[in-house]
């Protein structure tokens, strides 16, 4: 594939979700599933563009990597989803009627400078949650597992230990009023971008896209393997703007992504990383008092 238009993929992936909900029929924006079907379209375009246009070959999908994924997908789209509904967004709304916190003119607004201020919403809080994870001891247990993913795939954006998946999918978008379309453009435009900036494709897009968007160079270089002090930068889910503005900006790419000694941690292993301090140590101390005093 000419790699003049593997650079233009992203950006052109974004502009094409940005065009679908621009000009959807409105009774089509009642079906909320709508969004769930136009990320699930981006992710397969991306995970099959891993085999037309592989960044780096160690990071092939192998048949496990590739069930692992897709359960976490599944997982992500169901119960991470249904925690988030309800006990973020339904309190939240609640509390937006409570508080008579109202923004109709929002949904007036121009469509684009709405979709832009969801991204920057959501996006702000993806990026101090995920800031405060690598500087948090607990946090970072629960965000360890994302990290300890041996290679990036397009799906792998998804996968992670359950607390984290949860924590990093909380925002305040729903405090506000918006143009449906523009929601759920500003939603799907993150997902785009997020997808890209965790596969295994070789795109390196446009100077003005990466300034203000994610990219895998970005991103790998967040997971490298070097050291965890070396994964503290680039914290920017979609918007790497932010880590310009706040002074966490890296350059660099990584090839080498991985924590600790590289090792890949299976599902169970992923879902009790955080907990693992204190089942080694009632392990041990259960092993002190059963051991023969002498
Ligand atoms: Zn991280
Ligand atoms: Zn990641």
């Amino acid at each position: 594939m000419k790699q003049i238009f593997v650079n233009l993929l992203p950006p052109l992936t974004v502009a094409a979700v940005l065009l679908f909900w621009a000009n959807i029929p409105k009774a089509w924006l009642n079906a909320w599933w709508l969004l769930l079907v136009v990320i699930f379209v981006v992710l397969g375009i991306v995970q099959l563009l891993e085999y037309f246009a592989e960044r780096h070959e160690g990071w092939r999908l192998n048949k496990r990597e590739f069930f692992t994924d897709v359960f976490y997908v599944a997982f992500g789209a169901t119960a991470i989803s249904w925690l988030n509904t309800t006990l973020a967004e339904t309190p939240i709304v609640a509390a937006k009627e409570a508080l008579g916190i109202d923004t109709p003119w929002i949904t007036g607004l121009p469509f684009l400078v709405q979709v832009a201020m969801v991204i920057v919403i959501f996006e702000l809080g993806q990026y101090w949650m995920h800031r405060l994870m690598h500087n948090s001891r607990w946090l970072w247990g629960a965000h360890a597992p994302h990290h300890h993913v041996t290679q990036l795939n397009a799906m792998k954006g998804y996968v992670g230990n359950p607390i984290e998946l949860f924590l990093i999918s909380l925002g305040v978008i729903a405090l506000f009023d918006w143009d449906k379309a523009a929601l759920f453009a500003g939603i799907s435009v993150g997902s785009t971008v997020a997808i890209y900036a965790h596969a295994n494709v070789r795109a390196n897009p446009p100077i003005w896209y990466s300034f203000i968007f994610t990219t895998i160079r970005h991103h790998s270089l967040h997971h490298t393997a070097l050291s965890f002090e070396d994964t503290r930068c680039n914290y920017g889910n979609a918007l790497i703007l932010l880590d310009r503005i706040f002074g966490t900006y890296r350059e660099g790419e990584s090839s080498v992504v991985g924590q600790g000694e590289r090792k890949r941690l299976s599902v169970p292993e992923q879902w009790v990383f955080p907990f693992q301090p204190w089942i080694d140590q009632t392990k041990k101390k259960r092993a002190q008092s059963t051991s023969p005093s002498n």
